[in-house]
């Protein structure tokens, strides 16, 4: 089939590597002018496979009137006059209940293992380097009360024991010296062996050099904005741009925090709205005094990974539209933690300040599925996991288009259970899931 893919960010990459291994003439449109240049750009660059749970979570209801009272809370809200806006928050307070939560985890988590299968093939098959590392996640407690509470899970969940180890204060500064700094407000933290890291921007670029040879070539429209569809008698015929029509057989919508807007014409409704972040990246200067596992400052919200030559430090959940502004208070703030944490192994003049939109549903698991106009194809809301789950994402919606059967169960990334299910109870298959590690904590970054 001709296949056009909408967005060349990792989603969308990831989703044409897979369609061309199964032999379909793939066209990527774009409307910046390189891939990789929206939300996939600077992230926090963690492979974070075991840690899927969502914002949304009951316990953020208590936390959300303190962080609207402090300017350096990690969310921060800046109300619209946008009913996508308010409906999307509705709609996440709605999913902020133990059944949604548990249901977005049971989902996820097999999603996020395949994904870590696919990304194992990449590397050690396919070859792509991206500063890729298996480095380890360490989920650092500064209050010893969430450090209890994270261990009680780990306990009432044997099946983690190989997989979680909580540590006390000594053992995280002897798996991370780094930490010396700030040894006397560590209370304990979680170690998972099996996460990893990698440059997600230098993913994408690896991937167009690949997708650009071979015997069907990708075909790249960068440059080029995607203003509507054409559909004819319910099929899609075509996608627009200034430049006219790209006509092909399907289309898959991969086109990040942008996507709800797009499809308003065609009446569908995705619940994806911009949650944005903000990372800075700094020359590392003294190796041995920046962490060789990723970092999550629990307390903080803020994760720090090593890439490449670089240290990167990401956090922050900014409800405030499509400004993709990056405000100075929120680059100090990173800067003042950094410098904090691990001042003595970077060179804070280096720092290079960026902000993404995460494309974020109130669920936080993303919409992988055809659409109500049949050859109209939906891999879009990653939110804060979408260069954890693209691959496993990309795998799913080609075995979707390819008529196979899905590699992980792929019901609750319908868009008709995009839609938080409240305080209903949840019989969904948490009992079924495997079981190798359950979050503990956020998400990615
Ligand atoms: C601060 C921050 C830290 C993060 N950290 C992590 C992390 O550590 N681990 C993790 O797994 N995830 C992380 N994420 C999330 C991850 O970066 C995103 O989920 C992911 O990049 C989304 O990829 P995407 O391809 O869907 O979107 P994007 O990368 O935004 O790509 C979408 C593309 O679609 C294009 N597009 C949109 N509309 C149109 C149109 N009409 N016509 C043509 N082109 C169009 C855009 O130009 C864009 O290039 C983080 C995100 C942020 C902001």
């Amino acid at each position: 089939m001709e296949i056009t893919v909408i967005g060349a960010g990792i989603v969308g990459l990831t989703t044409a590597w897979y369609l061309q291994r199964d032999g379909h003439q793939v066209t990527v449109i774009d409307r910046r002018t390189a891939v990789g240049q929206g939300a996939s750009m600077a992230n926090g660059g963690q492979l974070s496979y075991r840690y899927v749970a969502p914002l949304a979570d009951p316990d953020i209801l208590a936390k959300i009137p303190g962080w609207m009272l402090r300017r350096d809370a990690p969310v921060r809200f800046r109300p619209r006059f946008d009913p996508a806006q308010w409906q999307w928050i509705m709609r996440f307070l709605q999913a902020c209940n133990g059944n949604d939560k548990m249901r977005s985890v049971a989902a996820l988590l097999p999603l996020s293992l395949y994904s870590q299968r696919l990304i194992h093939d990449l590397v050690n098959h396919d070859g792509f380097e991206f500063d890729y590392r298996q480095n380890g996640k360490l989920i650092l407690h500064r209050d010893r009360k969430s450090f209890e509470a994270a261990r009680r899970l780990l306990e009432a969940r044997p099946e983690l024991s190989g997989q979680q180890l909580s540590i006390g204060r000594d053992a995280c500064l002897a798996l991370e010296p780094s930490l010396s700094g700030i040894a006397d407000s560590i209370a304990g933290g979680i170690h998972t062996a099996s996460e990893e890291t990698g440059d997600c921007y230098k993913l994408c670029q690896a991937l167009e050099a690949r997708l650009r040879t071979g015997p069907m070539p990708v075909c790249f429209r960068l440059g080029e904005e995607v203003s509507g569809f054409e559909v004819n008698d319910g099929i899609l015929g075509a996608v627009m741009t200034r430049s006219g029509r790209i006509r092909g057989d399907a289309c898959v919508l991969a086109g990040g925090a942008e996507v709800a807007r797009l499809l308003v014409p065609l009446g569908i409704r995705v619940p994806v709205y911009p949650l944005k972040g903000y990372s800075i990246s700094l020359s590392i200067d003294n190796p041995d005094n920046v962490p060789e596992a990723s970092v999550t400052d629990y307390q903080r919200k803020i994760v720090y990974a090593r890439l490449g030559n670089r240290l990167r430090i990401a956090g922050m959940a900014d409800i405030v539209g499509f400004d993709d502004g990056i405000p100075a208070d929120r680059v100090a703030g990173l800067l003042r933690e950094t410098s904090e944490t691990f001042g003595e192994g970077v060179d804070l003049s280096t720092v290079e300040p960026w902000a993404g939109l995460r494309p974020a549903t109130p669920t936080g698991r993303p919409v992988v599925d055809r659409s109500p106009i049949p050859n109209l194809w939906l891999n879009v809301g990653h939110g804060a996991l979408g260069f954890t789950l693209a691959a496993g994402c990309a795998g799913l919606i080609a075995d979707k288009i390819g008529g196979r059967q899905c590699a992980v169960p792929a019901a609750d990334f319908e868009l008709a259970r995009s839609t938080p299910s409240g305080w209903g109870v949840f019989r969904g298959r948490r009992a079924a899931c495997p079981a190798p590690g359950l979050s503990t904590t956020d998400s990615a970054a």
